[in-house]
């Protein structure tokens, strides 16, 4: 195999997309799909799943409840076996102080960042193994770095960076890889709405916040969802093989004096 075929995923893998409706979700759902997968989607919304491109299958479940993903489990047996599991659903959480944060609201970005994660790494690990699959989990920046008043958003995804190198020192030995893509900002609604709330808390307007955000990135602009599908399609190839446990950011927010 040459260098340039390992970098196009094999024909006919069977692919699990949590949240995969919207935004990045769909991004990488799309492109597993033109890659030649056959690719099943998770996502609670329901108008957006049943505009899916022709050919993806959907569950309509939300990954904070247990039962909801007993069902999707159900309707991934269609596939016949799993190859990928991205698991990419995740809440923006709520923009606050950490006084004003209430438990409700810290619980239920945890349960669907973090504890969502487990629910579908706990079905899928069984069919990762038979398959020697691979995991995608999808963290953020702020699983690296501090982010004033997104406290739970980031602590959940410190965690997810967590749960992939433990679950990569698990799996790895059965041949299923693991890995963390941290997006930068990304282009598109929730992002939008996360300046809007920083811009509000701070008392300035959106576009001097959105300035503000892109000036701390060195290349000044934000990441494309296409990017981070194209992350998750190169970790699918045979050139990804042999990256396991690892938690790659998709950005160019270098880190600097
Ligand atoms: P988004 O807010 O655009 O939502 C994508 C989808 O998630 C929607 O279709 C929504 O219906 C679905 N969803 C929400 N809650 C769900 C639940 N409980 N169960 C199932 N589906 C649910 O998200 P996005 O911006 O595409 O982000 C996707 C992932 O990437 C998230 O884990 C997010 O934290 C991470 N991320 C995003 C950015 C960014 O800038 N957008 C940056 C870093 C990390």
């Amino acid at each position: 195999m040459s260098v340039i075929e390992s970098l196009i995923p094999r024909q006919g893998l069977k692919v699990l997309v949590t949240a995969g409706a919207n935004g990045i979700g769909l991004a990488i759902a799309q492109a597993f799909k033109e890659a030649g997968a056959l690719v099943h989607v998770c996502d609670v919304d329901e108008a957006a799943l049943m505009s899916l491109p022709k050919g993806i299958t959907y569950t309509l479940g939300d990954v904070s409840n247990a039962k909801d993903i007993d069902r999707l489990f159900e309707d991934v047996k269609q596939l016949g076996g799993l190859d990928v599991v991205v698991n990419n659903a995740g809440i923006a959480g709520p923009t606050a102080s950490v006084e004003e944060i209430s438990e409700e609201e810290w619980t239920h970005t945890i349960d669907i960042n973090l504890n969502g994660q487990y629910r579908i790494a706990h079905h899928s690990a069984v069919l990762l193994r038979e398959s020697q699959g691979l995991m995608i989990n999808l963290a953020s920046v702020a699983g690296r770095l501090g982010f004033a008043y997104r406290t739970p958003y980031a602590a959940s995804k410190w965690a997810v960076v967590g749960l992939t190198k433990s679950l990569a020192c698990e799996l790895g030995p059965d041949g299923v890889r693991v890995n963390a893509i941290l997006p930068g900002i990304v282009r598109g609604p929730r992002i939008e709405k996360v300046i809007e709330d920083r811009a509000a808390k701070r008392g300035i307007t959106y576009e001097a916040m959105e300035q503000e955000n892109l000036a701390k990135i060195s290349m000044r602009k934000m990441v494309e969802p296409t990017d981070i599908a194209a992350m998750a399609l190169f970790l699918s190839a045979p050139g990804g093989s042999n990256i396991s446990g690892q938690a790659l950011s998709v950005c160019a927010n270098v880190e600097t004096l």
